[in-house]
């Protein structure tokens, strides 16, 4: 009987490693998922921080047109003034004159705000060009290891189901099933220490005579509250829940 404990104990330590690796099935791809989309967010980022960059550099390209368009303009006037035979006339073509003047100190102010928010622009592109570096870098290094892992998970728990099947072999049938279903419904833990006098499993403290029984090892013995196989510690084995 003893024999028998300690196979379901190896038999939980194998159920274990599934319940573990189970746990990277989820999370690998989940933190592949994080690593690729950190390279498309900064991919996209970057695009906006450009197109920004891109419209600000259009806008001072047109002010530059139209500041041009009125220098000449002021000396197209300039020109004409000495032409000019009528007081009203001269008067109304000098006020048209200093009229673009104003408008042309107008638009320099502005090219130089232009200049400046692009400026400001040109830092985010570079900064974002970091990021997407950085994210690029990070899933180069990262995702064949962790696309490797993922491939090979399921080949490891097969493995680990192997070892445990084989184990069961040499077990009662009705025990191999009653196991069976505790991995399945209760949390992937069927075989319990009982721990300072109470299931390792729930928690439940165990009657005097059954700890009694336990100790003896001539039977199995199951928590009298969440049905799990209890086992007294071997001193020369370590815990078979994965919590310990
Ligand atoms: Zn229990």
């Amino acid at each position: 009987m003893e024999e028998q404990l300690r196979t379901l104990v190896q038999m939980q330590k194998l159920d274990d490693r599934i319940g573990a690796l189970r746990v990277l099935q989820k999370e690998l791809p989940q933190q592949l998922n994080e690593i690729i989309g950190h390279v498309d967010q900064a991919t996209a980022n970057l695009l906006a921080c450009e197109t920004e960059r891109a419209e600000l550099a259009k806008k001072q390209r047109s002010l530059e047109s139209d500041i041009k368009q009125h220098q000449e303009q002021i000396k197209k006037y300039s020109n004409q003034l000495s032409e000019i035979k009528t007081n009203k006339e001269y008067k109304a073509l000098n006020s048209e004159i200093a009229f673009l003047k104003e408008k042309i100190s107008e638009q320099e102010s502005h090219q130089l705000e232009l200049m400046d928010a692009e400026n400001q622009a040109a830092a985010r592109v570079n900064e974002a060009k970091q990021e997407l570096d950085k994210a690029e870098k990070a899933k180069s290094e990262q995702e064949g290891e962790l696309r490797r892992q993922i491939d090979s998970l399921e080949g490891q728990i097969e493995d680990l189901r192997a070892q445990r099947n084989t184990m069961a072999r040499t077990l009662p049938l009705q025990i191999v099933k009653l196991y069976g279903n505790m991995i399945k419904n209760k949390g992937n833990l069927a075989v319990v220490f009982c721990r300072k006098g109470a299931c390792g499993g729930c928690g439940f403290v165990i009657r005097p005579q059954v700890r009694i029984e336990l100790q003896l090892r001539k039977k199995i013995n199951y928590c009298e509250s969440c049905g799990r196989i209890l086992v007294e510690p071997f001193e020369d084995s370590s815990s078979p829940n994965a919590a310990d």
